[in-house]
Order: C-alpha cells, then structure tokens, then sequence
C-alpha cells in the first residue's frame, strides 16, 4: 500500500515523526511525504527533522504565506499534481492547518480515501481558521483516528455514527513523541539550570491578531514576570511580528523558537506552561505541569475536568492569578487520558487492516 503524508507546520513535523517511525517498522506500507512549506526555516521546521530522525520529504512544494484562502488554494492545485503523478492507495493528513484541508480536499475531489490523525476536535469558536479546517477535513475522511473519547463523542454528535466510516480512539500521537524523545532532552543556551519559571508560548491568530486581547497577554506576562518568577517565551514569528507591529513592549526572557528536544528540556524545568498552543496544553500534562490557557475555549477539555489545565482567556488578571494559584503544582497523569504511548502502532495497525480488508 502506499501512503501519502502531508506535512506543512511544526506540530504536523512532531505528530508525523512517531507515525512514519511505525510505518518503517511494519512491513507492507511504502510511505511518501510531501512538505508544503507552510513552516520553512530552521527553527520552525529544518530542526525537527534533524532531531526527530525524520526522511527528507519526497516533494517539498514551498508554499507560505499570504492569506488563508490563497495559501489553501495554492496547496490544492499542487497536492493535486503530486497525487496525480504519484497514485496513493490513501493520504494521511494531521491535525488542523490548511496543509491538513488542502490535502484532504485534493485527496477527496481525485477519490483518493482519507485518514486523519486528530480528527473530532472541536473547540466549537467558528471564527478560528483550525476549527473550519479539522471539521472539513473530518467530513471528507473515511478513517478518524481520534485522540481522545471527547473527540469520538464529538463525532457521534454530527451525526458520524451513521457514515460509512471508522471512527477509533487511537489515542495521541504527541503522547507518543513525548514518551519517545523524552531522555532527548537539552536546555537551551544560556537557560541551563533554570528550574520553575514560568514557560510560555503565544501564537494563535485570536490572540495574536487581536491588539486588545494582545496588549492584555503582554500586559500579564510582564507582570508575573516582574512579580512573580521568570518567564521564558520561545517566541512564534508571527507573534513578534504582531507585537512590533502593535508597538507593544514584553519585557520577558523571550528566545527564538526552539528545536522539539529544547521543549522537552524546557518543559521538565520549569514551573508552569502558559500557552495558547493546542500541542503545549497536553505537553505541559505528559511533563507533570499544571497548564494556564490563555484561550476561551479548549479542544482538550478532559484537562480542564481533572483539574490539570486552567482557562483563562487573555484577561490578563486571570492569567496572573492562574500563574499563582497553580504554579509548582505536580501534576500526576493517572488517568492515561492520551492513550500511554501506543497511538501510533494502533494507526499504522489499523492502515493495514484497512488496506487489507475486503472491499464493499
Ligand atoms: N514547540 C517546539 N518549539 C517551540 C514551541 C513549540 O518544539 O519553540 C513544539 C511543542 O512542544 C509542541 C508543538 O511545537 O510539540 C506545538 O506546536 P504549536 O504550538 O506551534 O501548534 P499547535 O499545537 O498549537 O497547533
């Protein structure tokens, strides 16, 4: 059988690598792995497959930037070509970006069948481009490798149960990265034996695109970071570009974004995750760190229910006194909400049974 993987952002590089680790290892599924280049330089994606082991990419198509629905169109009529020249049994997308619609949508128009890792999550804010893009995608796939239960419920909810497709709890793949890359861990230069700041990331357009619920974001950062322990910011692009943009002035230890391994070094010394990150909520979870969302909404909202995760929006008193309420805390994952591990031999498992299965 052969699988195209689409890949395009940071996130998709971490989820993609545990899975094509699988796929090697099991006999009967020849792999090809486009790039679409919506991440494209060192720290936002060259770093992750020289650190996470992953094979260059069979094509990689160099489209970024612009707005949402030129970046989208752009991918489609490329990942369209590439399907075109290189006949896949089915097309493997991840997660939420418009690498992950693009390549759906081209998948679906040519008949090629789908599967998507991360499907049923819902945060249920229309106005976030993620949201329009995993519900897309959800819609043309035909197997839903869920993270969670909450996702599979999700599903049921639009009526899923009644579609010819499969729908698995698999579990998630980021727990999966997590466990593997853990004793990989590294500091950062210049942060060795730093121990129980406060590390935070920032990069969703709700937050980012919006000065008021920005200012308020800077405005709590600077003040824990003053008050209460030191903040360490990896700092998105686009962020900082907002941030100079807006005139605003972070008065943190911010440093340019970071390989996987530094994260995961990160993430066992410090205090408290403060992030607008999907990824990094769970992270902070896996490391045993109580969480500090600066979202309205969540799509892991198991987190919040076993008191791990804390939403706080970008009102910037919540944020600070959720810093302090929490910070320290030893969060224990008793309750293997992510599957403990085994996502993604259940994923390259359940390709194979599929591929294998009689046709109806
Ligand atoms: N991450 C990283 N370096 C950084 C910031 C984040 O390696 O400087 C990792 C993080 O550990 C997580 C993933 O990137 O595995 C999350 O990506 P991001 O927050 O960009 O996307 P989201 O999860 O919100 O879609």
């Amino acid at each position: 059988m052969k699988i195209l993987t689409i890949i395009g952002a940071r996130p998709q590089f971490i989820k993609a690598s545990v899975v094509s680790r699988a796929i090697k290892k099991s006999s009967g599924i020849e792999e090809v792995v486009v790039h679409t280049g919506q991440h494209f330089d060192q720290n936002m994606s060259d770093v992750f497959f020289d650190q996470l082991d992953i094979s260059p990419p069979d094509y990689q198509l160099d489209i970024h930037g612009g707005s949402h629905g030129s970046m989208t169109g752009k991918m489609l009529e490329s990942l369209e070509a590439v399907m075109l020249e290189t006949r896949p049994d089915r097309v493997l997308v991840y997660g939420d970006t418009n690498s992950t619609l693009a390549g759906a949508l081209a998948a679906a128009k040519l008949h090629i069948p789908v599967a998507h890792v991360e499907a049923g999550l819902r945060s249920f804010n229309m106005k976030m481009p993620e949201e329009i893009n995993r519900i897309v995608t959800d819609q043309v796939s035909d197997l839903l490798f869920c993270p969670t239960q909450e996702a599979v419920k999700n599903l049921s909810t639009e009526g899923f149960d009644h579609k010819p497709v499969h729908i698995m709890n698999v579990g998630d793949v980021m727990q999966d990265a997590a466990i593997l890359f853990a004793n990989h861990a590294s500091v950062p230069k210049g942060l060795q034996g730093e121990e129980g700041f406060v590390l935070a990331t920032l990069h969703r357009a709700e937050n980012t695109d919006n000065c008021d619920r920005l200012s308020s974001i800077v405005e709590a950062l600077n003040r824990v970071h003053e008050k209460v322990t030191k903040v360490i910011l990896p700092l998105h692009p686009r962020t900082r570009a907002c941030i100079k943009k807006q005139g605003l002035s972070l008065n943190v230890e911010t440093i340019d974004p970071v390989g996987y391994f530094q994260m995961v070094g990160l993430l066992s010394a410090c205090g408290l995750v403060l992030t607008d990150s999907g990824g990094v909520q769970k992270e902070a979870y896996f490391f045993n760190k109580p969480c500090v969302t600066m979202r309205d909404q969540t799509e892991w909202v198991e987190l919040i229910e076993v008191g791990a995760n804390v939403l706080a929006g970008a009102d910037s008193g919540r944020i600070f006194d959720g810093v302090v309420e929490n910070l320290g805390r030893t969060i224990e994952d008793t309750n293997e909400l992510y599957g403990g591990g085994r996502a993604s031999g259940r994923i390259v498992q359940e390709l194979l049974d599929k591929a294998n299965a009689p046709s109806q």
